[in-house]
């Protein structure tokens, strides 16, 4: 890839705001050799050495003394010049070696810039720089792990690895296309529905790598649903070992969501407890089932809270429920109604507990990490996010679409591996749109 400089210069802090012994302030840009030796006042700073030097105001004077560390185009992060400045760990002396580099032609850069030049200089691609902000953001060990081998590029890799596969795949295809009226039947040869299957399970391989990274990276979103008064809130308390929601005896007292994040030995749930769902005058709790509904649909799993003593009003509401979402029926109560703690998982999950007594919450945890896949020791599991999976999954579909034209035409075949192809592009950015890359970098901090 050509090395794109921007013609900025930009410049921002890369440690967080605040008090500290060391502050960093970075900066990047196509040539920052006037910039250093105005600021330093060294002329050829060594590159990648530490240099102890004064950092100068425009009369001369000192701001702060610190250690320089020049890194010249193409070996840095960006893959432009760099310096990084290491300078007292003030706001104030921070704020000064800002507006100084400013005067001398840097401008403030934008969340994630810095990775954005990383990628467009093609010194990471973007599952390694969206990697880069998974490391920042993760929340367990085992999630820094995850980002760490996607950083170092072991996603990359393998999606490079299913690419490869696909275009040799094409080339036997399109050769039949091509010789179709040589009596050369390239495809009625098995060879081409082996290879298929062979590079569908790698990629289901990688796909389940790869979900277990996101649910390290994001956690599963569980909506506690039910009729009013059997205990939603009650349940939530419970899971999250304080009194977040308010539980009373009279119904319909949760009308707004009420959410709280919950880490079970590294898996983060994100727990949103709703309205009761029944029919009601009330305008204020009409809105609250309204929101209900709403957290329901982009919800990873539903959690029907029903009284265990009479569960069919609740069960009633099974059909109103969003489809496509996995529920799971939660018998709450059983100390009331004798019940002994259980839980099933087919033909349709359900779990016996009290949300009082705590008997049988220990069943519902195991049961959500079963459900969501999710093993604490994962130790292939990759970072990636809805984006990659998303392409994974469109990438499969194709690949699916195409075995299902082996002995069909041709040129559907080829035609949705080609699609399949390029779902896979969109992971490690050689396919992307500008407005993608902005999306992706802004979520970024700054500095990054
Ligand atoms: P929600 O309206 O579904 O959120 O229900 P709440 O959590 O507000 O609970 C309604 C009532 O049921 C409260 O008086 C709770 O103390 C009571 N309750 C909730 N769970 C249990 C349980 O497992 N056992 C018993 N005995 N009472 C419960």
């Amino acid at each position: 890839m050509p090395s794109v400089s921007s013609d900025h210069i930009i410049a921002a802090p890369a440690t967080p705001p605040g008090r500290g012994a060391v502050a960093v302030v970075r900066v990047s840009g196509p040539d920052l050799k006037s910039l250093a030796l105005e600021l330093t006042g060294k002329p050829n700073l060594k590159p990648r050495h530490a240099h102890y030097v004064a950092f100068l105001a425009e009369d001369g004077s000192a701001i702060d003394r610190g250690l320089a560390l020049y890194f010249p185009a193409p070996r840095s992060y960006t893959g432009e010049d760099m310096l990084e400045l290491h300078c007292h760990g003030s706001p104030v002396v921070v704020e000064m070696l800002l507006k100084r580099l400013f005067q001398l032609g840097a401008r403030p850069a934008q969340p994630g810039e810095f990775s954005r030049r990383a990628f467009l200089n093609g010194k990471l691609d973007l599952a390694q720089a969206e990697a880069v902000a998974a490391l920042i953001e993760s929340a367990s060990e085992a999630a820094a792990r995850a980002a760490l081998r996607s950083l170092e590029g072991v996603f990359s890799k393998q999606v490079h690895r299913l690419m490869e596969a696909l275009t040799q795949i094409r080339v036997y295809v399109e050769a039949s296309i091509d010789f179709s009226d040589q009596d050369l039947d390239l495809l009625g040869q098995g060879e081409v529905a082996e290879r298929l299957r062979n590079w569908l399970e790698d990629l289901k391989d990688l796909t389940s790598r790869a979900r277990q990274g996101r649910l390290l990276r994001e956690g599963m979103r569980v909506v506690i649903a039910g009729p009013p008064n059997v205990g939603k809130s009650s349940l939530l308390n419970r899971l999250a070992e304080r009194e977040a929601a308010i539980v009373t005896e009279i119904p319909g007292t949760t009308r707004d969501l009420v959410a709280e994040y919950l880490n079970l030995d590294g898996f983060v749930l994100y727990l949103i407890d709703t309205a009761g769902l029944r029919n009601s005058e009330d305008p204020i709790e009409r809105e609250g089932m309204r929101r209900a509904r709403q957290a329901m649909e982009s919800a990873d799993r539903i959690l029907l809270v029903l009284d265990s003593r009479d569960p069919s009003e609740g069960e009633s509401l099974l059909a109103e429920l969003p489809t496509g979402i996995p529920v799971t029926r939660i018998y709450n109560k059983i100390d009331l109604s004798g019940l002994p703690p259980a839980v099933t998982e087919t033909p349709s999950a359900a779990v016996y507990l009290s949300a009082q007594t705590g008997a049988g919450v220990e069943l519902l945890k195991q049961h959500l990490k079963r459900s969501a896949g999710f093993e604490a020791e994962a130790e292939d599991a990759l970072a990636a996010r809805r984006r990659h999976l998303y392409a994974l999954e469109r990438a499969e579909d194709f690949c699916l679409k195409g075995y299902e034209e082996l002995q069909g035409r041709a040129e559907l075949l080829a035609e949705n591996l080609r699609l399949a192809q390029q779902a896979l592009a969109e992971i490690t950015g050689e396919v992307t749109c500008e407005d993608l890359l902005g999306r992706i970098f802004s979520e970024f901090c700054i500095g990054k």
